[in-house]
């Protein structure tokens, strides 16, 4: 895999950006992960240990498990408070731009950061990156946006800024993008930077246990329904879909998060390459979540079928329809790329 490095013209912009510089709006992705409140809340704080003005501006919330994160208190939604975080954009030098492509991924806050017309600094690792960004870290083989956040950190020589807090935000954003070092880590410099922020006094255990481990009763027999009345498993395409249908998310009392880690299940039932889950949405909406294995390419699929895009192995994306209809798309999806799926 190849490793990232930033080139030294390239330091020199983005620390000339950082001291020319006073205010800084961070603005991540919709329903936000933890790499995007993980890699957001490192960037804020390492600013404002430089004496920088910052504000995180996320669309809207994020799961209950990543809100014990320092500084979650102060980021601004921008569903809740649209007006606020329009002023603070107003206001801003700068607007980063942290773990998305496409300005289509921050939904209605795209419009108004596009009036501001202010300089954009994109930092991600999705492919194609069509942001109209001033400044632009984008690096596919990263695993995380919160790497390369530590990447430009280490090069423009705020190693010594790297708080517990700093470190514990970052060591998110990797361990959930990788889904807990399980994939889009093979690259020996991810762990290099993990013994970095172990050194930097950051708690591995608690904060797995934070992240992993703190989800409800009910949230485990909506997974057990799911694998037992919804999941569809079609051996001819080597793939299968799960759904989470409305009346799902009321019988167990669904929360923002539940369906975590949900997706990756079906991956782990030998000759399955290429996943999806359906959350379906009130006013016929549905939600999708792809998963492969190997070199089937989640994000054209996605992009293809389902307005969406993402990571190879990782995407997602939405139709406005019924369940229903959804998974005859899908199915349709399989039967073109059948050629792909069935080597
Ligand atoms: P997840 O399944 O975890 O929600 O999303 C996996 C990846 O798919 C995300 O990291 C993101 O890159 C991509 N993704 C999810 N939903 C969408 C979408 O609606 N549009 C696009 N372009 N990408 C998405
Ligand atoms: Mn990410």
């Amino acid at each position: 895999m190849c490793l990232m490095k930033l080139q030294k013209s390239e330091i020199e912009e983005i620390k000339q950006c950082i001291e020319q510089h006073q205010i800084f709006a961070i603005t991540t992705h919709a329903n936000p992960d933890g790499d995007a409140v993980g890699s957001s809340l490192a960037l804020s704080a390492l600013l404002r240990s430089l004496g920088k003005q910052t504000c995180i501006i996320m669309p809207n919330d994020c799961p209950d498990f990543l809100k014990w994160l320092v500084g979650y208190d102060s980021i601004l939604l921008f569903d809740k408070q649209p007006q606020k975080a329009s002023e603070f954009f107003h206001k801003a030098d700068v607007i980063f731009c942290l773990d998305y492509n496409d300005l289509e991924r921050i939904e209605e806050m795209g419009a108004v950061i596009n009036k501001t017309k202010k300089p954009l600094f994109l930092i991600d690792h999705h492919p194609c990156p069509i942001c109209n960004a001033t400044y632009m870290v984008s690096e596919t083989s990263a695993c995380s946006t919160a790497e390369l956040v530590y990447r430009i950190i280490v090069d423009c020589g705020f190693e010594s800024k790297i708080t517990k807090e700093i470190a514990e935000a970052l060591y998110t954003g990797i361990i959930t993008d990788t889904g807990g070092l399980v994939h889009n880590s093979t690259n020996p410099e991810v762990y290099q930077i993990i013994a970095k922020l172990l050194s930097a006094g950051i708690d591995k255990d608690f904060i797995h246990e934070q992240i992993f481990n703190v989800f409800s009763f009910e949230r485990l027999q909506l997974m057990g329904v799911v694998l037992k009345d919804n999941f569809v498993f079609f051996p001819e395409y080597n793939a299968a879909y799960m759904f989470i249908t409305c009346k799902n998310q009321k019988d167990f009392n669904f929360q923002l998060g539940d369906s975590e880690g949900l997706v990756n299940l079906p991956l782990s039932v030998k000759n399955i390459t290429f996943c999806a889950l359906f959350t379906e949405y009130p006013n016929a909406v549905t939600k999708v979540s792809f998963r492969s294995k190997g070199s089937f390419p989640a994000n054209v699929f996605a992009k293809e079928f389902f307005n969406g895009g993402g990571h190879l192995n990782a995407a997602g994306g939405r139709l406005p329809c019924s369940l229903q209809e959804a998974f005859a798309v899908f199915v349709k999806g399989l039967e073109a790329y059948k050629k792909m799926l069935v080597l």
